[in-house]
C-alpha cells in the first residue's frame, strides 16, 4: 500500500501535566520525522469544571510553548451525575469523550493512526470505528506496564483482594517480586467500580496494534524481554512493543528563555553538592511532615534545594491548584535563617528538568513519577524514592530491586517518614559508598538513555519500526 504524502497522526491525551508532557515530546519526534500531527484533548465536563481547573491552563501554557504543535479541544461530554471520586471522574470523562473524538476523527481527510494514552482505552472504539489503527503510548515504566497486563489473569486465578494482602510480594513476569501494598490503590480492592474499570482497561490492551513505552532499553531490559515474549499476557498475544524513550521535555528555559532564580543558586554552589527534592506536579506532604523534613535536611548539614507545595487541604481537592505555600507557617521557626547558606526553597514549581542537569545537583528526592525518573536517569543522578500515589509506589520496587537506581526512604507508606531517616538517607547516598555505587550505575544510566536516543540507538530504531509499522518506513531522516 502507497502512504498518503500527507499522513495525519492523531495523539489523544488525557490530563495531567506528567501525562501531556510526554505526548508533546512524542508529537515533537512525530514532527522532526516530517508526518502531520496533532493532539486531541477532552475538555472536562462542566459538572467537573472545578474539578479539573488546573489541566485547562496546563494545557495553554504547552500549547503556547510548543506553537509548531496543533492543540484540537474536543467538546465537552455532558456528565451530569459525576462519580464523587476523582479518578473514575477522570476515566468517565475520558470514557464520554469517545463520541466527540470519532466524529473528529472522521472529520479528517486522512489518518494514519490513532496513538492513545493509556487512560484512553476507550477510544478504541472510536478508531474502530473510524477503520484507524490504534496504538497505545504508555508515558510511565515499561515495568508497570508488564504487571498491569498480567493483573486481569492475576485476578481470574485468584481470590481476595490485594488490600488484604499486606506486604506479601506479588510475582508478575518480567519484574522483580512488588509488595501487595506497593500496587495503585486503584486496584486494591477486587469489589471497587476503579478496580474492575481499571482491569478491564488492562484486559483491551491487546486489541492495539502496538504499544510505545516512554523508556529505553537498556533500563528495563528485563521487562521489556517478558512483554516481547508474551509472559505477561497468557492467553493472547501481545502487541509490538516500541521502546522509544526517555522522551523529555527541554526545560523551561529552552522554552521562554527565562533563568529561574534557583538555577542562578545552584550556580554558587560547589559539584555536585545539592540534594533536590520535588514531589512531581502534584505531591504535597502534611505540614507535620515538611517540618520533619526540614529537621532532617538541617540535620544533615548537607547543601539542598527544596519545592515546597501547600499541603492538600482535603484529600478529595487533591487535583485542585493549591494557593502559594506560606513558607512561615509550614516551615520550622529559625529554618530558613539557620540554613540561609546552604539552603534554597522555592515554592509551588521549580524548573526540574535544568535543576537535575546542573553540575551542583548531586541527588534528588523523587515521587517515583515516571518523567521524574526519566530526567534523572538521563542527568546521572541518584533517587531517594518517596512515592506517594499511582503506580509510584511500584515504580520505586523497580527503582531499588531492579534498576538498582535509588533508595528508598523507609515510612513513605506510614504516617510520617522521620527527620532521622531523612538525615540518614540524605548521609547515605552523599557520603557513604552506596551512594558511590549509585552514582557510578546512574552515570551508566545517562550514558546508555544518550545511546539509545542517538542514530542507530536502540529507542530510535524502535520509532524507525513504529514508523515503517504505520507505512511510514521511509519517513526516517529527522528534518532540521
Ligand atoms: N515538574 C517540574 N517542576 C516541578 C514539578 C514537576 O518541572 O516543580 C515536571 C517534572 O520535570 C516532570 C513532570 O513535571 O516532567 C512531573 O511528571 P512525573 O511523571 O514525574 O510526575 P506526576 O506529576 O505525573 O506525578
Amino acid at each position: 500500500m502507497e502512504a498518503d504524502p500527507n499522513p495525519m497522526v492523531v495523539l489523544h491525551a488525557c490530563l495531567g501535566v506528567g501525562h501531556l508532557i510526554p505526548m508533546v515530546e512524542l508529537a515533537k519526534l512525530l514532527l522532526r520525522r516530517g508526518l502531520a500531527v496533532v493532539i486531541a484533548v477532552p475538555t472536562p465536563p462542566a459538572s467537573t469544571a472545578d474539578f479539573f481547573s488546573s489541566s485547562a491552563p496546563a494545557v495553554d501554557r504547552m500549547a503556547a510553548a510548543n506553537p509548531s504543535i496543533s492543540f484540537h479541544h474536543l467538546p465537552p461530554p455532558e456528565y451530569p451525575d459525576p462519580d464523587p471520586d476523582a479518578f473514575l471522574q477522570m476515566l468517565d470523562t475520558m470514557r464520554l469523550t469517545v463520541p466527540p473524538l470519532l466524529a473528529f476523527l472522521r472529520s479528517l481527510p486522512s489518518v494514519a493512526a490513532l496513538v492513545l494514552d493509556l487512560f484512553c482505552v476507550d477510544a478504541l472504539d472510536a478508531a474502530t470505528a473510524a477503520g484507524v489503527p490504534a496504538y497505545f503510548y504508555y508515558t510511565s515504566s515499561a515495568g508497570d506496564l508488564a504487571a498491569f497486563l498480567h493483573l486481569p489473569h492475576h485476578f481470574a486465578t485468584t481470590e481476595g483482594s490485594l488490600k488484604d494482602m499486606g506486604k506479601t510480594p506479588l510475582r508478575f513476569p518480567g519484574v522483580p517480586p512488588i509488595p501487595a501494598s506497593d500496587m495503585p490503590h486503584t486496584v486494591l480492592d477486587r469489589a471497587d467500580r476503579t478496580c474492575a474499570t481499571r482491569l478491564g482497561h488492562y484486559g483491551r490492551i491487546p486489541e492495539a496494534r502496538g504499544i510505545l513505552i516512554n523508556s529505553y532499553e537498556w533500563l528495563e531490559a528485563r521487562s521489556v524481554r517478558a512483554l516481547r515474549e508474551g509472559a505477561c499476557i497468557p492467553d493472547r498475544p501481545t502487541p509490538p512493543v516500541y521502546c522509544i524513550g526517555p522522551l523529555m521535555a527541554k526545560g523551561e528555559e529552552a522554552a521562554n528563555g527565562e533563568r529561574h532564580a534557583c538555577l542562578s543558586w545552584l550556580d554558587a554552589q560547589p559539584e555536585r553538592s545539592v540534594v533536590f527534592l520535588c514531589f512531581g506536579s502534584l505531591g504535597a506532604v502534611s505540614v507535620k511532615q515538611l517540618k520533619e523534613i526540614a529537621r532532617g535536611l538541617e540535620n544533615s548539614g548537607h547543601r539542598f534545594l527544596w519545592v515546597v507545595r501547600s499541603p492538600p487541604q482535603d484529600p478529595a481537592k487533591f487535583f485542585l491548584p493549591r494557593p502559594e505555600p506560606d513558607l512561615g507557617m509550614l516551615l520550622p521557626e529559625g529554618f530558613t535563617e539557620r540554613t540561609r547558606d546552604r539552603g534554597m526553597v522555592v515554592t509551588s514549581w521549580a524548573p526540574q528538568v535544568e535543576v537535575l542537569r546542573h553540575a551542583a545537583t548531586a541527588a534528588f528526592v523523587t515521587h517515583c513519577g515516571w518523567n521524574s525518573v526519566l530526567e534523572a536517569a538521563s542527568a546521572g543522578v541518584p533517587m531517594l524514592c518517596w512515592p506517594q500515589y499511582a503506580e509510584q509506589r511500584m515504580n520505586k520496587v523497580l527503582l531499588v530491586d531492579g534498576m538498582q537506581l535509588g533508595v528508598v526512604m523507609d515510612g513513605y507508606d506510614e504516617e510520617l517518614v522521620k527527620a532521622e531517616e531523612v538525615e540518614k538517607k540524605v548521609r547515605l547516598v552523599m557520603e557513604f559508598e552506596e551512594g558511590k555505587k549509585l552514582r557510578d550505575r546512574l552515570t551508566m544510566a545517562k550514558e546508555m538513555a544518550a545511546k539509545a536516543l542517538a542514530d542507530g540507538g536502540s529507542s530510535s530504531l524502535a520509532f524507525t519500526e513504529f514508523l515503517k509499522d504505520l507505512n511510514f518506513g521511509n519517513t526516517t531522516k529527522e528534518k532540521a
